[in-house]
């Protein structure tokens, strides 16, 4: 197979609500959070993996195709539009992955607003959430079952960028219909955790691939 072109998606990711991607506990002081979000480990800015971003894209296009897995596996069938893009293991079969996405940072202008919530009132770059479960019989709060975990406050925007790699014989225009319908579905579901519970709603603002302006359609 021979590689044709690259061509680069790239856009801003707005948080409608507050995000959560799980982070390791271990790399994190004793008396610290139960449930830190991941972070750079050098800045401890907030980032979204492109694995994150890559999978709940696949995902939600295989839920929309009919192709939930019980198991929880991606397709692995090698021979579909999905597979083609996202990767298979059966690469005889779909050639190389074709998209790659990136980890995506801060924007300047959210790094700046963090910092300055940071100087001001210590906030570290993220919230800390306190859940609580309610007894339904009493009607209050319950107790030894409050947990606190992070998230990236709402309003944080986070740069999305990816790249399609276009083959020989690639149907590049069906690639970018798909992946552009993967887009729109992640802005109507939810990124990272407890998306049930309001987390992790974002829209993706200033589109473009291949340097020109895009919208995501229904
Ligand atoms: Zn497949």
């Amino acid at each position: 197979m021979k590689l044709k072109k690259f061509i680069e998606i790239k856009g801003t990711i707005v948080c409608e609500t507050g995000l959560r991607i799980g982070g390791s506990k271990d790399d994190i002081e004793i008396g610290g959070m139960d449930n830190p979000i991941i972070r750079h480990p050098i800045t401890r800015e907030p980032y979204i993996p492109g694995s994150s971003l890559k999978g709940k894209q696949r995902s939600l296009l295989e839920l929309k195709n009919g192709k939930f897995n019980q198991d929880g596996r991606a397709c692995a069938c090698g021979e579909c539009d999905v597979c083609k893009i996202f990767g298979s293991l059966k690469n005889e079969i779909s050639g190389p992955t074709r998209l790659l996405v990136r980890d995506a940072y801060l924007t300047e202008d959210s790094r700046i607003w963090l910092n300055e919530a940071r100087l001001e009132s210590g906030i570290d770059f993220a919230e800390v959430k306190t859940e609580n479960w309610i007894n339904r019989k009493t009607g209050k709060a319950g107790t030894g079952g409050l947990r606190t975990q992070e998230r990236v406050p709402a309003g944080t925007r986070f740069k999305y960028f990816a790249t399609l790699r276009v083959f020989e014989g690639d149907d590049e225009q069906l690639f970018i219909n798909k992946i552009k319908e993967a887009l729109s579905l992640l802005q109507k579901d939810y990124l990272g955790s407890s998306g049930s519970r309001g987390y992790g709603k974002i829209r993706f603002e200033d589109l473009t691939i291949d340097g020109k302006p895009v919208e995501l359609g229904d």
